[in-house]
């Protein structure tokens, strides 16, 4: 038994050590991946539920790697935070995704792009002046720009985010919880933010149909929210089922695969014409 669990340790290290080497690679690949232009945005209609009217997108990010192929946010974004990447790779999504944002709201005045903040990137001391440089240089009006932040995220440090929340509200920025209901939540904290919008996770959505308690949590999540005057957006809606409920109980906004997938800036383009043929 003791030659097995040492068997067992070195199998353990050797895949961490495959595991490190992949990350080391990555985060290397990185730098020389921006430089390439390997780093895409794609965007995912949002839709408002009660006026079906297209709102904006959320902006996800791609890299499309010479070396590695295909690598998905969920990989490479916690590589970026540890290693620091994640204020170049950052200040890019929030410029890319604003001269966008510049270019629909030509198409269709007051359409939004939501973009993902990372939590170090939050917590960087000129992430303000950082938003407001990038607002000012690429000349998108404040207001077609919305930064989703977690919940994990703005509860930490609580007090001194509500500061940088309100600094972000007096620059006209939406401001929306991501992937809310899955974090430490106390609920009564959402009345001292000055944020706009709430997204129910998509974990919430997935089964929404077939599991009562992720309907009942759905139900609650978008009953609060509007008490507090909060709109709500459902992430992840697949199917038409799924869309049927959250109409039924008023939920603002939504998106998702039954909508679109996330899809190129030209395809964006290309689908804000098709719903706003002027
Ligand atoms: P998220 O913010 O929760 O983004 C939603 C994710 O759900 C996206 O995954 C999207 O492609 C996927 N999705 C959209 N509709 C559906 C659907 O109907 N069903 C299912 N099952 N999934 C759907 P993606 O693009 O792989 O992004 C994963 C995560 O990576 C994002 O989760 C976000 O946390 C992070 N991320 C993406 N882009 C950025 C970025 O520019 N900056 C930062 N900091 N994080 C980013
Ligand atoms: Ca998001
Ligand atoms: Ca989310
Ligand atoms: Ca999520």
């Amino acid at each position: 038994a003791k030659s097995e669990g040492k068997a067992g340790y070195q199998f353990f290290s050797q895949e961490m050590n495959q595991v490190n080497m992949r990350r080391v690679a990555l985060e290397n690949g990185m730098r020389q991946g921006v430089a390439r232009g390997e780093f895409y945005l794609y965007f995912q209609p949002q839709w408002d539920l009660k006026n079906l009217r297209l709102t904006g997108a959320e902006a996800l990010l791609r890299w499309h790697s010479a070396e590695f192929g295909v690598v998905g946010p969920d990989e490479f974004i916690p590589i970026a935070e540890s290693c620091g990447f994640i204020f170049d790779l950052g200040e890019l999504v929030l410029r890319e995704a604003c001269l966008h944002a510049v270019e629909w709201d030509l198409l269709c005045p007051g359409l939004r792009v939501a973009v993902n903040i990372s939590g170090r990137q939050f917590r960087q001391h000129d992430f303000l002046q950082t938003v407001a440089r990038i607002v000012e240089e690429t000349g998108v009006r404040a207001s077609s720009l919305e930064l989703e932040l977690t919940e994990s995220v703005i509860m930490e440090r609580a007090e001194k985010n509500i500061h940088a929340l309100q600094a972000l509200k007096w620059m006209g920025v939406r401001l929306s919880i991501d992937d809310f209901g899955t974090g430490y939540s106390s609920l009564n904290y959402l009345k001292h933010f000055p944020i706009d919008a709430i997204k129910i996770d998509r974990s919430f959505i997935a089964d929404l149909v077939t599991d009562s308690d992720d309907a009942a949590i759905a139900e609650a999540i978008i009953s609060m929210a509007h008490s507090l005057k909060l709109k709500v957006i459902a992430e992840g809606v697949e199917s038409e089922a799924q869309l049927d409920f959250l109409v039924d109980r008023c939920c603002d906004e939504a998106q998702g695969f039954y909508f679109a997938p996330p899809m190129p800036a030209e395809d964006f383009t290309g689908y804000v014409k098709r719903f706003f043929a002027t």
